[in-house]
């Protein structure tokens, strides 16, 4: 049954593609964020449509529209653009605004280009002025190509984004993580070689394999992915209202929100009901129920897998056989785990280190048993985190 080849390095054939402007975007908000739109609005494309009312400079971006249109739904976790309707007779069509290009760009540094970046869409929550920057290069999944594409296709743009990278965070120390065997560079990088094999290409273990310490501090860590975008708001000065997004073996720079039944329809890939599709990869990935989702900014994959490549997961008890221990690359207990959270025993779960947990999907891909292993872990963690915003809140409250 597991057919799936954990390698994540393939070679590249195809270029960078666009797709069509979507006519309708549906762009996913987050908790954090408040809508500063209103319903039959007329907006530009890169006009500020949710902002995060944080004043910090390393937090969640704000949301642009990514189309000029007129606002259809302000929803609590997406907001719907679609086309602006014909003018009635006798008046003139709206002029969407548009914003103009950041003249300050070129001349911002440390905190203050942190605060702007996040004003211009990207996400810089897990930046920090750091001693050691680390560009992950390795492609995220199995599957999922958007690095060496990039690098192949991107180079000038990356150069810019780790500019402005230095410029933010003034690193001492930039490595450049890629797969062993690959002859692949950035301008002012240390390049280091490491495993391509799922997990090993996930961010804490790729700086595992760069520092040789585990969650060491002063050390952020970006992809190839986030790199090039941090670099198109760079070149442009404007928003960031698109993603790259790998769909089979085609790499495609989309805006943000476009529905995944566009996107999959302008990729010309086939699929049917005989497939799932996921927002991510297909270790990572969590399987859609509506093909008019938008992709969201942080999505670097669609992907259709076919039915029977994974058997259905089902509550099935632990037979506590120890796979997914052997698989885990926390070093952590999975199935013991998995089975406190099936309880509703998480306290007990976290006692015994879920946090630890790096979401990478390997015990549930391995469980002959079937069960929906990291599933269970995720619950833990969430019920953990919502009781810490409880005992927080109420803190504030006293
Ligand atoms: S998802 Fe499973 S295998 Fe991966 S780190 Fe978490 S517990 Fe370990
Ligand atoms: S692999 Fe599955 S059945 Fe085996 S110990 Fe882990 S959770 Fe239990």
């Amino acid at each position: 049954m597991m057919k799936l080849r954990l390698n994540t390095s393939v070679e590249i054939k195809g270029s960078l593609q666009d797709v069509p402007v979507p006519s309708v975007v549906r762009i996913p908000l987050q908790k954090k964020h408040k809508s500063v739109v209103k319903k039959k609005q007329i907006v530009g494309r890169g006009q500020v449509i949710a902002e995060n009312p944080s004043k910090s400079a390393y937090n969640i971006g704000f949301v642009h529209s990514s189309i000029d249109g007129m606002v259809e739904e302000v929803l609590p976790d997406a907001i719907v653009i679609g086309p602006i309707p014909a003018p009635k007779e006798g008046e003139a069509a709206p002029v969407p605004a548009r914003p103009e290009p950041c003249a300050e760009m070129d001349t911002l540094a440390n905190e203050e280009l942190s605060r702007k970046l996040l004003e211009l869409g990207v996400d810089t929550s897990r930046f920090h002025a750091t001693r050691t920057l680390i560009i992950n290069g390795l492609n995220p999944e199995p599957g999922v190509v958007v690095s060496e594409q990039l690098v192949k296709d991107a180079q000038e743009t990356l150069k810019a984004g780790l500019q402005v990278l230095e410029r933010a965070l003034k690193p001492g120390t930039v490595k450049l993580v890629v797969a062993s065997g690959k002859q692949i560079s950035l301008h002012g990088c240390t390049t280091v070689n490491s495993s391509d094999v799922y997990p090993a290409t996930i961010d804490p273990v790729v700086v595992h394999a760069a520092t040789g310490a585990e969650r060491p501090d002063n050390v952020d860590i970006i992809s190839i992915a986030e790199l090039y975008l941090v670099g198109r708001v760079a070149e442009t000065k404007l928003p960031l209202t698109e993603t790259v997004v790998s769909v089979g073996e085609k790499v495609f720079l989309v805006p943000a929100g476009m529905p995944v039944q566009d996107l999959l329809d302008a990729a010309g890939v086939p699929h049917g009901t005989d497939q799932k599709i996921t927002l991510g990869g297909p270790m990572r990935g969590v399987a859609l129920y509506d093909l008019s989702t938008g992709v969201p900014k942080a999505c670097t994959a669609v992907t259709m897998v076919p039915e029977g490549l994974f058997p259905p997961v089902q509550p099935n008890p632990c037979i506590n056989c120890g796979e997914c221990v052997l698989v885990c690359p926390a070093r952590i207990q999975p199935g013991m785990l998995s089975r406190y959270a099936e309880f509703n025993m998480f306290d007990e779960a976290g006692s015994r280190h879920v946090g630890a947990c790096l979401e990478c999907g390997m015990c549930t891909f391995v469980c002959p048993a079937n069960r929906p292993v990291m599933q269970y872990l995720l619950l833990a963690k969430a019920q953990l985190a919502a009781k810490d915003d409880m005992v927080s809140t109420c803190r504030l409250q006293d």
